[in-house]
């Protein structure tokens, strides 16, 4: 199969990069690329004293704790509710036609992403680097429609300053984030300390309303930018460490060749029949000396460690006995997730071609970004619009039926890319992670004070259960958090004790 359009992904971090046109690593001077997964955090030789271990979870937190595992000499086994690895790296390909591939799960790595870098390595696996469109990018924004070409100048239809309609998106990124963020963010050990701590305590709209930015500069971000979804509901903290200390400090983001699921079904090869696919946790019991798992199916392990990798919204849902304790039901009940879904149109051709754009859109309508996705060996067969819709848009797309998902999202792409209801074939596909019953929600995102108050918490292990996955780590939402936090649980399992 070969790949899809060039910019046949989602809104993401990448995008950020996309709409602006080059890498935030050239903004940064002396401080770049200054986060790599500490050495000491890998378990390195065989253990004296190995352990049997379960993994639950074979997202990508789970398959690095168990190949870290396996390389100290443990004996694994990865209990996992789906019949594929990977979790919220997922790439979807059924639904499309021959040729087409979409990302409905994480959309971009970055150069900045060691850990799964050094996987991507060991296994060979090829970047398709991000590339910026040639023609047009479409914005609806606010009752206005703009076709911007790359390095135009547009009059951006906010309320914006003299001074920030003359930056641009980009310079209010480089004004009031880049030149503000504390130095300390280019060293991965002070991400949880002063001063950078204290960014906790604000929301993104709070920070950046600190930094001089009017509220029209807030709502063109919130409108085009990951980072800021919902720039009232995310602690500035997170914004400052996962989006502009890790992804942006890449010189480069890229996806996989094949899809990005190329990745964790690589590391699920390597791992063989150690993972138990079908395997649905809904019991965990702590009570004796052995850790005892139950499955849904009857199945029950045993083992001396459990590293659990479940999403936080699916934390909640496993009997635990004992009972967790209170402050850490808290802290997963408490600790948001993001909503992120997608409906992906099926059309009889790229149709918006002719009218000399990339298809390509951010909008503010409930398409939310629009993506297009070309099956480019054969550029005038079949084709599909994806609209990436996050925030309070997906919110409320999760509460809809797939017939008004269709009538709404349409009505709104006739206006994003004219023609579309003579072109749609009434083919529809719809990803919402928070009706994922294995996700339940998006990845996690820290409001203003959560970091400070939750993640130890949650990071703590309960008795010989620990906990890893992308919301027990400071990097939010990010694939090498995911990996960082499975490696640190192996690490802790293999340092243990008797
Ligand atoms: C739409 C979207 C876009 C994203 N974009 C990016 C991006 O561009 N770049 C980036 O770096 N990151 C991105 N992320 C974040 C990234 O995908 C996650 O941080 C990472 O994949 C999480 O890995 P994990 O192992 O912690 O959790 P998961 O991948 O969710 O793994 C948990 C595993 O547990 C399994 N499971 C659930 N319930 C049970 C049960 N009861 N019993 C057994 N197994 C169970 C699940 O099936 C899953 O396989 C994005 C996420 C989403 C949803």
């Amino acid at each position: 199969m070969s790949t899809s359009s060039n910019s046949g992904t989602g809104i993401s971090r990448k995008d950020f990069i996309q709409q602006f046109g080059f890498g935030m690593a050239g903004l940064y001077s002396g401080l770049l690329f200054a986060s790599p997964f500490d050495a000491g955090n890998r378990i390195t030789g065989l253990s004296q004293d190995p352990k049997r271990v379960v993994v639950i979870g074979a997202g990508l937190a789970g398959l690095s704790a168990a190949m870290e595992l396996i390389r100290g000499g443990h004996q694994v086994t990865v209990l996992e509710a789906r019949d594929r690895p990977g979790g919220r790296v997922s790439t979807a390909r059924d639904p499309f036609p021959e040729g087409i591939y979409a990302e409905d799960g994480a959309v971009a790595f970055s150069e900045s992403y060691t850990l799964a870098n050094s996987y991507i390595e060991k296994y060979g696996l090829q970047k398709i680097p991000w590339t910026f469109p040639e023609t047009p990018i479409t914005y609806v924004l606010n009752g206005k429609t703009l076709q911007v070409a790359p390095g135009e100048k547009v009059e951006w239809p906010f309320d914006l300053t003299p001074e920030e309609q003359e930056l641009g998106p980009m310079g209010m990124v480089n004004k009031y984030i880049i030149q503000t963020l504390p130095q300390e963010i280019s060293d991965p050990s002070n991400w949880d300390k002063q001063p950078l701590l204290a960014l906790d305590q604000k929301s993104m709209s709070e920070y950046l309303k600190g930094q001089g930015a009017s509220d029209g500069a807030i709502e063109l971000f919130k409108n085009t930018q990951w980072f800021a979804a919902l720039p009232g509901e995310t602690s500035a903290l997170t914004m400052a460490v996962c989006d502009f200390g890790l992804f942006m400090r890449g010189p480069s983001f890229f996806t996989l060749v094949g899809g990005n699921d190329t990745l964790p079904r690589a590391m699920a090869e390597e791992l063989g029949s150690q993972i138990n696919y079908g395997h649905v946790v809904k019991s965990i019991d702590t009570s004796s000396e052995q850790v005892t798992v139950t499955c849904e199916n009857g199945a029950t392990h045993t083992a001396d460690h459990v590293i659990c990798t479940l999403p936080h919204k699916v934390v909640r849902t496993i009997n635990f006995t004992p009972d967790l304790p209170a402050e850490k039901t808290e802290a997963l009940e408490h600790l948001p997730a993001l909503s992120l879904s997608r409906a992906y149109f099926g059309v009889d051709q790229p149709y918006w071609s002719a009218h000399q754009v990339s298809g390509l859109a951010y909008t503010d309508l409930m398409t939310g970004q629009v993506v297009p996705h070309v099956n480019m060996d054969n550029p005038d067969s079949d084709a599909v619009l994806e609209c990436y819709v996050y925030g309070e848009k997906a919110r409320d797309m999760d509460t809809m039926t797939g017939e008004e998902i269709t009538e709404v999202l349409g009505k709104a792409m006739e206006e994003v890319h004219p023609g579309f209801a003579e072109h749609y074939n009434n083919n529809i596909y719809v990803k919402s992670w928070k009706n994922d019953p294995y996700a339940l929600g998006g990845p996690s995102w820290a409001g203003p004070g959560d970091i400070e108050k939750y993640l130890k918490i949650l990071q703590a292990p309960v008795g010989k259960v620990h906990f890893a996955g992308e919301y027990t780590t400071i990097l939010r939402s990010t694939m090498e958090g995911a990996m960082r936090s499975g490696a640190k649980a192996a690490k802790t399992v293999h340092d243990a004790k008797g």
